[in-house]
């Protein structure tokens, strides 16, 4: 594999001259600000809502570089981590010329973006069992292929990919690697981030949406070498996260061990789940988990999802997507949720048998 980061960069994003914001040309202290026609007055909120944020959010930078042991160099933060997935695809790929691979069942937003930018896409099933086929994504690399997205643990299968098949990868392919790990902190596999300087085609996604509950600030992650780092910082919207945002998320980061607590239950929760699915009688599959949602395949799911809506309980129904049919995927709920939903899913055994 011979990875070379400037063939990859698209021209116009190499010679961009990016936009110097008031706050990236001067951000030291001083008494009166009069450079980026903020309002002086104040805001209708207390606080310093008036001034723009810092464009590179180094305070939270700082806390998440402590709890996943990497150097701010090596993260870029997004508008939850959709904006990463764009702001990739954008510096990378040329419009109908370069072309992007994603191996579905998968998260839905590689696709999207991908058309939104007018980038092609290659689509290579997972095998049967959910996990990557090797071959087929080998003999569909060609040299257009500038992207690989991964997901793992996957959406909407809750698996893990084998270890082995993504470094394969890894190592293999002289594009970029975006491995998408939403969910890893649910998972019983260890995150890429340490092996980040071994590979350097490997993009790291994570989000605070998930396992860290806090899906409303929008705060996504993405580590990755310097040089994509520095690459993706050019095109990022200055001030991509709120002053609010960073205020909130720099406290909640704090909060380690209450979030370590809340995977713990969601864990347990879904083994429980898991297991209770299994015995109902139209259920067919119960799928393994890393995640904190369980995919079921089931008799006739878009009736079962119907019942479920009717008594105000929403979950994902999955069933016309690409082996997944007749599935639908479960958020693992609390305890009194999970219980709401099976004695709605037992209610429904007793008119099917
Ligand atoms: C939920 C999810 C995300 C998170 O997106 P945000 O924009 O950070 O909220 C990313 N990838 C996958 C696979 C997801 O399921």
């Amino acid at each position: 594999m011979n990875f070379d980061l400037n063939r990859l960069v698209r021209e116009n994003i190499k010679n961009l001259k990016p936009y110097s914001s008031a706050r990236s040309e001067y951000s030291g202290a001083a008494n009166i600000f009069l450079d980026a026609n903020e309002n002086s007055f104040g805001s209708p909120l207390t606080k310093w809502y008036n001034r723009y944020p810092d464009p590179l959010q180094q305070e939270v930078k700082k806390k998440i570089s402590v709890i996943k042991n990497i150097k701010s160099e090596h993260i870029v933060l997004g508008n939850g981590s959709d904006e990463c997935i764009d702001l990739i695809i954008r510096a990378f790929c040329n419009p109908k010329e370069d072309n992007i691979i994603i191996c579905p069942p998968t998260y839905g937003m590689y696709e999207v973006y991908a058309h939104i930018n007018d980038v092609p896409l290659k689509q290579v099933p997972l095998l049967s069992h959910f996990n990557l086929d090797l071959e087929a994504l080998e003999n569909s690399i060609d040299e257009k292929t500038k992207i690989i997205f991964l997901c793992s643990p996957n959406n909407p299968t809750g698996n893990n990919l084998n270890r082995e098949d993504i470094e394969t990868v890894l190592t293999n392919f002289d594009g970029l690697v975006v491995l998408d790990e939403a969910y890893i902190n649910y998972s019983r596999h260890r995150s890429f981030i340490a092996d980040l300087n071994e590979y350097p085609n490997l993009v790291i996604l994570q989000t605070l949406s998930k396992a860290w509950g806090l899906a409303s600030l929008r705060l996504g992650m993405l580590f990755s070498s310097e040089a994509i780092v520095a690459v993706l910082n050019t095109i990022k919207p200055p001030y991509n996260i709120s002053g609010a945002t960073q205020e909130l998320v720099v406290k909640a980061l704090d909060n380690v061990e209450e979030v370590n607590n809340m995977i713990v239950e969601t864990v347990k929760e879904r083994a429980h789940l898991a297991e209770i699915l299994a015995q109902l009688p139209f259920v067919q599959t119960v799928y393994p988990s890393d995640a904190n949602f369980i995919l079921v395949k089931m008799d006739n799911a878009s009736a079962i999802y119907d019942i479920l809506k009717s008594k105000g309980i929403i979950v994902r129904n999955r069933s016309t997507v690409i082996l997944c049919q007749d599935c639908l995927r479960i958020t693992v709920g609390t305890a009194e949720q999970n219980k709401q939903l099976i004695e709605t899913l037992q209610e429904h055994k007793q008119e099917y048998v």
